[in-house]
């Protein structure tokens, strides 16, 4: 039998779910550029653009600032498999399913795994992780700073202070805030900080961001033994990265590509008017969902810009509503997961689709669909305000 294969003609949707998030055009149109040689001096060009430009957003003098070639998760397991021998002490703040699956990454590398739990949508409280570094020496400290499970955005400084006088390197997931609210690696003092390419910095899926510090650099040069993963190991990565530009795996070509442009982007705009505009599309959407009488998940104090919470209004069919927002609107928002699943709806406003038109078409949306009113009206009042 002959099977026949339409060309792929993918829906248009407004992504505003927890990520992969919207695409400029001048990113996609990056990528169908021509490919050349992982080692062409037009390649070499590229990335040299691209650790120049990274280091501008993550706010860091790191040299060693490059993108690992495959999705956050992988940033993640950089981060771990590259400082953590076996044996060695995590300490990890738990208040989501990202700073869950951390302690699952640092267990698989034979850390022992002091876990901080909070409250899912609440941040870690400063106290809780100077309990927890009592009488341990820890190797890490870890911590998420945008939780996308539950839209909490985690104060760094205080937890920063506290690894340092433990004599522990910081790691610090900004999968969803880099790009979208401030990282401020050098000013944190942190040592290992990751992120990913589908989130605030608005680039599909593919790349994962990723900083050392000088000092986590001479600890995983110091290592007793051989990071346990090849293909993430940073002291042959590096030496592709760096002038000696030895091969170690293929580049992704075009995905660099891709995130070069995003970040010209960022650049362009300018990080500060960057940070403002996912402040006021996210106060807008909080202020509509609020005028149409849902309530907000995260607490207030602690609200991260990017990926907004509300708590699934009494009566309203979870899973339905996203559908209908999907099938006759186009609108992706994401559920909840794990023990927020079915309570919550997350909706993203990253990179380039936070914007004013989404807000106000999303809340029109759920006006249809759960027949309640003042979303708009409210969002819009804020956005006039602002
Ligand atoms: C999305 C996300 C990840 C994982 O990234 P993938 O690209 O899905 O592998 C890790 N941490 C946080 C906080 C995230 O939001």
């Amino acid at each position: 039998m002959q099977a026949s294969y339409g060309e792929l003609r993918p829906p248009e949707r407004v992504l505003m779910g927890p990520g992969p998030s919207d695409v400029d055009p001048r990113v996609l149109r990056a990528m169908s550029t021509p490919l050349v040689g992982h080692l062409d001096p037009a390649f070499l060009a590229c990335m040299d653009d691209t650790m120049a430009l990274l280091r501008t957003v993550f706010q860091t003098q790191n040299r060693f600032t490059i993108p690992v070639s495959a999705t956050g998760s992988a940033g993640m397991e950089a981060a771990f498999v590259n400082v953590i021998e076996p044996g060695e002490t995590a300490v990890i703040g738990v208040n989501g399913v990202f700073g869950e699956r951390m302690c699952d990454v640092a267990g698989r590398c034979g850390a022992r795994v002091v876990r901080v739990d909070q409250e899912w949508g609440k941040a870690i409280p400063p106290e809780a992780v100077a309990e927890a570094l009592r009488g341990v020496r820890p190797k890490v400290v870890a911590v998420v700073h945008a939780e996308t499970s539950t839209g909490v955005l985690q104060p760094i400084e205080e937890i920063a202070r506290l690894a340092r006088a433990a004599g522990a390197l910081l790691l610090v997931d900004t999968v969803t805030s880099l790009g979208g609210v401030p990282v401020t690696v050098d000013a944190w003092g942190a040592d290992v900080v990751y992120s990913g390419t589908q989130k605030c910095l608005s680039c599909p899926p593919g790349l994962a961001p990723i900083t050392f510090s000088e000092r986590a650099l001479a600890v995983v040069r110091g290592r007793s033994r051989k990071v346990q993963s090849w293909y993430l190991d940073m002291t042959m990565i590096e030496k592709y990265w760096s002038g000696e530009r030895v091969y170690h795996h293929t580049a992704p070509i075009s995905m660099i590509y891709a995130l070069r442009e995003a970040l010209r982007l960022i650049h362009e705009e300018g990080l500060e008017a960057r940070f403002a505009r996912h402040r006021r599309n996210h106060e807008a959407l909080a202020a509509g969902l609020e005028g149409m009488g849902m309530r907000m998940f995260a607490e207030e104090a602690h609200r991260l810009a990017s990926l907004n919470t509300v708590c699934v209004p009494e009566g309203a069919d979870d899973a339905a509503v996203r559908k209908r927002l999907l099938e006759e609107f186009g609108i992706e928002i994401g559920g909840g997961l794990g023990p927020v699943k079915g309570k919550v709806w997350r909706v993203g406003l990253m990179g380039y689709s936070s914007k004013a038109a989404n807000v106000l078409a999303l809340l029109s949306a759920l006006e249809r669909i759960l027949g309640r009113t003042g979303g708009v009206a409210a969002a819009a009042e804020r956005l006039r305000a602002a």
